[in-house]
């Protein structure tokens, strides 16, 4: 019996549904002594004493009442079902918290259990925003993903004993199990961005049009921050799909050479958003001639996706445009298609076949590096055995 102290998390989206689940934790026989009152089963046992995996029906409440049912998942976890109705759910949660117990989110809760395969999986579900990215972590939630650490792991469980000199059968199973860590980490960047947007920064001379270019690919007019000359812009964001992959585009305010505090401080931003973006978008103003910033922009972000922007005004650029810029208006609409097309290339140059099994959180990624470069066949076998650890209790 555990002596974790008691939380409760409604399990349930907010807002009105037929049927509420609350999830409670810990030492349940706490409990019993104060919920005796509250909480009366028709078959008239404790809380604690309910009878494991079996749903049991009972009334919640002093007057009035409320039917609930009730299911002992463990030792230390219970499940509530209740109407859906925020005022029913509250009215347990105040309860529960009248009883010692604290209200937390229901990945805290997963999360005070320590670490597994499962809570991962479902944090990562709840945090998809496309149709495509919780399609895909839906199919490593559904064993895909253990079924691979399993493998894994067992593989080399399962291999002969350490022997005092290598022989090639161990050498044969050490091979195996490298290429299929590398199978693995080939995902990993990709299965890390299916909870975390692509980021996108677009960069050029002031009054290039990157706020209007990024407008036009978010379908909608963002608000800008700052915009009175002189005055360095907050770098500001939009979150948009594009053929079902999540981006985050950024533009910077211009690179100029600092003058000020404020510029020098907007500008080390912007230069770090660049470096740690996943694309940076060099915007050009084919109406105007090319520049030395044009130029150090090229040469700083080598690359780069290059815009010819605002091209319906007469080029300026003629045979200096860099040959691979892709023409683009964003008053006209002109080369949008092309560049949301050229985007999702870069970002996402390779889409895995379904069942593929792809690591989705920093923790896998860093337990799956760890057995790839393990420095001695001990050190190696440890970490690969670490996986069966991993992998952990669901709830
Ligand atoms: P930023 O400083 O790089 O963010 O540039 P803005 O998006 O604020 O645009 C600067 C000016 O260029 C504004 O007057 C826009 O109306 C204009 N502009 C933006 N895109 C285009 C375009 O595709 N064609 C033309 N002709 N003008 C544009």
């Amino acid at each position: 019996m555990t002596n974790d102290p008691l939380t409760a998390a409604v399990l349930t989206p907010v807002g009105r549904g037929a049927v509420a689940t609350i999830r409670v934790r810990g030492d349940l026989s706490q409990l019993d002594d104060i919920a005796v009152p509250l909480f009366r089963a028709a078959n008239g046992r404790p809380l604690s004493q309910q009878e494991l995996r079996r749903i049991a029906f009972g009334r919640w409440g002093r007057e009035d009442a409320e039917e609930i049912v009730v299911s002992r998942l463990s030792d230390e976890t219970l499940e509530l079902h209740c109407h859906g109705g925020d005022a029913a759910v509250q009215r347990i949660l105040n309860d529960l918290q009248r009883a010692g117990c604290t209200a937390v989110s229901w990945q805290s809760q997963m999360a005070a259990c320590g670490p597994s395969l499962d809570a991962e999986c479902l944090d990562a579900l709840s945090r998809a925003n496309t149709w495509r990215t919780a399609e895909i972590l839906l199919e490593q939630s559904n064993g895909l993903l253990l079924a691979a650490f399993q493998n894994l792991a067992q593989h080399v469980s399962l291999s002969p004993p350490l022997p005092l000199s290598p022989s090639s059968q161990l050498i044969d199973v050490r091979a195996k199990t490298l290429s299929r860590l590398n199978a693995l980490l080939a995902w990993s960047d990709f299965g890390l961005h299916l909870t975390r947007p692509w980021s996108v920064v677009l960069t050029g001379r002031p009054n290039v049009g990157k706020s209007s270019l990024i407008n036009r690919l978010l379908g909608y007019e963002r608000a800008i921050v700052f915009d009175q000359p002189g005055t360095t812009r907050d770098v500001v964001t939009g979150e948009t799909a594009f053929d079902g992959w999540p981006v985050l585009l950024a533009d910077t305010a211009g690179l100029r050479d600092a003058t000020e505090e404020l510029e020098a401080a907007g500008i080390a931003l912007a230069r770090e958003r660049l470096a740690g973006a996943d694309l940076r978008v060099v915007l050009i103003d084919l109406g105007e001639p090319p520049s030395t910033d044009d130029r150090r922009l090229f040469s700083e972000w080598p690359d780069a996706l290059v815009v010819a922007h605002k091209c319906d005004r007469p080029d300026r650029w003629l045979d200096q445009r860099p040959a691979d810029a892709l023409r683009v208006s964003s008053q006209t609409g002109e080369g949008i298609d092309e560049l949301q097309r050229r985007l999702v290339e870069r970002l996402v140059p390779r889409v895995p076949p379904p069942g593929t099994a792809i690591p989705i959180s920093v923790r896998q990624v860093e337990v799956l590096r760890a057995a790839l470069l393990a420095g001695d066949e001990a050190d190696f076998r440890a970490s690969v055995d670490s996986l069966f650890n991993f992998v952990g209790s669901a709830l």
